[in-house]
């Protein structure tokens, strides 16, 4: 895996609002090439498991529950300077905030339930691509 990918979920919120086709698209559309895959549902345990980092913070407990309520897309990312290019692209964490034409602003609907999540550093980017996937369902 080169450095050049970057890791996104569609979140239970922009799948049941029927958005992952426009999803995909704005992901094709941006230059993104999908090199890994999968339509899965977070156990709670699995979410808190995701999301350790922001185990001290007020909203954990309401983000778990948010992420292992329904069906997400998970997929890994390749493109040159994939995390950046990747946060520019799906906007601010809070929709209000986020530039227009981008993924959030598009599809989110509050600060929580923001649609899709994107990796914030390589690294984090490749942790959480071996997380969802083994190397044998990555394909580039
Ligand atoms: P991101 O990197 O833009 O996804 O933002 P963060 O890493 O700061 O937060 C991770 C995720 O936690 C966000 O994408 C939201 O789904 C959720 N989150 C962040 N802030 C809040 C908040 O104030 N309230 C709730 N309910 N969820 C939040």
């Amino acid at each position: 895996m080169s450095g050049n990918i970057t890791f996104t979920m569609i979140k239970p919120d922009a799948v049941k609002a029927g958005h992952i086709g426009n999803i995909l698209a704005k992901i094709n559309g941006a230059g993104f090439q999908i090199i890994a895959m999968k339509y899965t549902k977070l156990s709670a345990e699995k979410a808190g498991e995701f999301y350790a980092v922001h185990k001290e913070r007020p909203f954990y407990g309401e983000l778990v529950e948010f992420m292992s309520s329904g069906p997400i897309v998970a997929a890994v990312l390749k493109k040159e300077n994939a995390v950046a290019d990747f946060r520019e692209l799906i906007g601010a964490t809070n929709p209000a905030e986020a530039k227009e034409g981008t993924i959030r602003a598009l599809y989110a609907t509050s600060i929580g339930e923001n649609a899709v999540h994107g990796a914030d550093s390589d690294e984090n980017a490749r942790i959480e691509a071996s997380f969802h996937f083994a190397g044998t369902e990555m394909f580039e």
